[in-house]
């Protein structure tokens, strides 16, 4: 069964409690929930007057297609009240697709893997704690390596409640 890697990412509210209800959510709508990061803390990213952001990866093995997998993730979002002001703005709850096991696909929909994936600290590094030698089908690096390589100078770190 494909392995799904998704990302959650939010900065309003209770950030742990979405985080936690977009994990059972997932674990029902789109497959069984095999392994999560541990949390991670970032500056907010494009927009830095506001809240500092959560952030976590998921390991899902699930049944459903990309497509069905983006539909369903969608509907997650809607149902935590994703509150959406602006670009880059302020929200509940966000969740992107990563990685849908090695495939690579570019619609106007969906690209996969996640074309901001490797230039994003806030993404590298809860991925490299689940996959390190996972290779990236179109860069042909690893995780790790990609982290290395990461331009990205914002801060993450470990979050401690
Ligand atoms: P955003 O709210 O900025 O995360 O953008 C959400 C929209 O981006 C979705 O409705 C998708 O159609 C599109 N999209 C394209 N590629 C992806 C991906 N890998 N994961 C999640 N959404 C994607």
């Amino acid at each position: 069964m494909p392995k799904v890697y998704l990302l959650l990412g939010g900065n309003l509210g209770d950030r742990t409690s979405y985080l936690q209800q977009a994990r059972e959510s997932i674990n029902q709508q789109v497959g069984r929930l095999m392994r999560s990061s541990k949390i991670y803390e970032t500056a907010a990213w494009g927009k830095t007057d506001q809240p500092n952001f959560l952030n976590q990866v998921l390991e899902v093995q699930t049944e459903l297609t990309p497509e069905q997998v983006l539909q369903q993730i969608n509907q997650i979002e809607q149902e935590l009240g994703r509150i959406r002001h602006e670009h880059w703005g302020a929200r509940v709850i966000d969740i992107d697709i990563l990685f849908y096991a090695n495939q690579v696909q570019q619609t106007q929909r969906l690209t996969i893997p996640h074309p901001q994936l490797h230039l994003r600290r806030f993404t590298l590094l809860p991925l490299s704690e689940l996959v390190p030698e996972l290779e990236h089908p179109l860069l042909h690096k690893s995780i790790n390596q990609l982290l290395q390589e990461c331009p990205d100078e914002l801060e993450v770190w470990e979050f401690e409640e």
